[in-house]
């Protein structure tokens, strides 16, 4: 009796074990607006069964997975910038994820050497034009951007954003921090206004008449262009691709880690690799206009249509750890100010 018993309830065991392998649910940290993710969920959704509760964080996501410790909900950590990656792996708050799929999905420069993010998306920080009013040979380089000839024409977001501290971070790794400081002053006194707004408000000055040239993500355009409010600004500029002087075009990634204390690895996982998986891929494109990460996923029509570039091959991690230096410069020149 006591046997059959044992082995009643070993099956049961074996059975929930089966059943519950894989969790049903997972839960993602996001500095991703909620509308970029949808489309993305929904599909990792329906493919796998598995819900996704997805809570949108404006800020403080470090500070939260720190308090929260091990009782973190976490699984999943999404964002943008290098630097707010390189910031979770500082606080040791993701954990590595060995996986085949993402190694093969994701290209070596775009993943951390010790497996704790994988990149899923890039794009570029480029110039927004005036058709009107900026000839197509009046700048080609970031380093141009600071040229007197550009003066008072020029909007930008604050210099203390975190995509402005990448492109800042850049340029100190390619001129030093003396040769970063004399450019971000050069720019600083071409701008057309105090830098304010994010990047869609700088082409509508630029559509308004307020400056000539804006600095910004290449994904707004495809973002401006399907938002009747704002097709106006985007049909009044082209894109330009800077680059440096001696390399290509400043890009930046959005990534994806495992939370060091994700109560539901196996669901974090099967995310994670959905997310780089060509249905995935082809949704950042698509939907997100942004450039798809995986070799052999390609750019949809609309942003294949704004030109082609090559990306700066500098490794991002080298950009995340300029990142101090580039916040002290944006302060020194007092940039916003
Ligand atoms: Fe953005």
């Amino acid at each position: 009796m006591s046997f059959l018993k044992f082995s009643l309830t070993s099956t049961l065991l074996t059975t929930l074990m089966a059943t519950t392998a894989v969790a049903d649910e997972v839960n993602v940290y996001s500095y991703r607006q909620p509308e970029l993710l949808k489309p993305l969920t929904d599909a990792f959704t329906a493919q796998t069964g598995i819900d996704v509760n997805v809570a949108f964080l404006e800020k403080g996501m470090i500070e939260r997975l720190k308090a929260e410790g091990r009782r973190s909900p976490a699984d999943v950590i999404l964002t943008v910038d290098i630097s707010r990656l390189r910031g979770i792996l500082d606080e040791d708050l993701a954990q590595p994820v060995n996986s085949e799929i993402l190694n093969g999905n994701v290209p070596e420069q775009y993943r951390d050497p010790n497996n704790q993010w994988f990149g899923l998306s890039t794009r570029a920080r480029i110039a927004y034009v005036s058709k009107e009013r900026v000839k197509s040979d009046e700048f080609k380089t970031y380093e141009d951007l600071a040229n007197p000839n550009l003066k008072g024409r020029i909007c930008t977001r604050s210099g203390m954003h975190d995509y402005n501290i990448g492109l800042t971070s850049a340029m100190i790794y390619h001129h030093g921090y003396e040769g970063a400081k004399t450019w971000l002053e050069g720019l600083k006194s071409n701008l057309a206004r105090k830098p304010q707004g994010n990047d869609r408000a700088q082409v509508k000055a630029i559509w308004a008449g307020e400056c000539d040239i804006a600095i910004g993500n290449t994904y707004y355009m495809g973002a401006m262009l399907s938002d009747p409010e704002q097709k106006d600004w985007a049909d009044s500029v082209n894109i330009l691709f800077p680059t440096f002087e001696a390399a290509g075009t400043h890009v930046n990634i959005s990534g994806v880690a495992m939370a060091k204390h994700a109560p539901h690895p196996d669901a974090a996982l099967a995310l994670m690799e959905f997310l780089t998986s060509p249905d995935a891929q082809e949704i950042y494109a698509e939907v997100n206009f942004e450039y798809p990460i995986k070799d052999g996923s390609l750019p949809s029509d609309i942003v294949a249509g704004w030109g082609s570039f090559v990306p700066d091959d500098v490794n991002l991690m080298d950009l995340a750890k300029l990142r101090p230096d580039a916040l002290r410069l944006t302060e020194e020149v007092n940039f916003d100010g």
